[in-house]
């Protein structure tokens, strides 16, 4: 099993998560294991808010856990694996349906940084479709190894993807910016929403995108405890 520090700061990040209005009875939050790069770790299929230490299971990158016990992993655990297995890079996976992304994803309208916190986000956020990995009639849940590879395969190397008609994903190099982005690609939605209303939109540039995520991600503990604060009383 991975040491404790990482399983605190999990379990922490589904608290934060559900917390700041990006989880809600779905959607779930993963990090590689800090000493076996061939599997992560993932709470049990339950509500991000319940989760604790004990809820914690630890998956190969085939999806399959190594030590259930007794435990039900989450139907959609092959989103983690899939993007494991082709992104090295990638340490923190965030998957959730939250709200105000979704009319992107259903318009096929581009989400794209509005202003200085989602930077990250960078020129375009990539769409994926699952008709086109398995045709038009699924439940649109990520529920095997083909799905999840589909949907990794159309992530490519950026931060974050819109899933039409369900969700997103975000992806980070450590648990605390994953869950950053998780956050602030939410917030930008409704920021972009709401400015598309009023008129037309100046997104940040190419450059200043790239400046504004440099420098966020160099003060990154600060709104990691933030959140931490505010999550405090949760059991673990
Ligand atoms: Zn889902």
């Amino acid at each position: 099993m991975s040491n404790a520090g990482l399983i605190d700061d999990l379990v922490s990040a589904n608290h934060i998560l559900y917390q700041e209005g990006v989880v809600d009875g779905f959607g779930h939050v993963s990090v590689r294991h800090d000493k076996d790069p061939q599997r992560f770790l993932l709470a049990r299929s339950i509500a991000p808010a319940s989760v604790r230490a004990k809820d914690i299971m630890e998956f190969d990158l085939a999806g399959e856990p190594v030590n259930a016990r007794g435990r039900k992993p989450y139907l959609e655990r092959f989103i983690h694996s899939e993007i494991y297995r082709v992104r090295p890079d990638v340490i923190a996976v965030v998957h959730s349906h939250s709200s105000a992304l979704i009319p992107f994803g259903i318009t096929g309208t581009s989400l794209k940084p509005v202003y200085h916190m989602s930077g990250f986000l960078g020129a375009a956020t990539p769409i994926f479709e699952i008709r086109e990995a398995a045709g038009p009639a699924t439940d649109m849940l990520i529920r095997d190894r083909k799905l999840g590879a589909a949907l990794a395969k159309s992530l490519g190397p950026a931060p974050f993807a819109l899933m039409r008609g369900h969700g997103s994903i975000a992806v980070g190099n450590t648990l605390k910016q994953v869950v950053y982005r998780a956050i602030y690609a939410e917030v930008n939605a409704r920021l972009q929403a709401e400015a598309m209303r009023l008129g037309t939109v100046t997104y940040l540039n190419d450059a200043e995108a790239a400046g504004a995520s440099r420098t966020n991600d160099s003060v990154i503990d600060r709104p990691w405890e933030h959140w931490k604060n505010k999550v405090k009383g949760r059991k673990k």
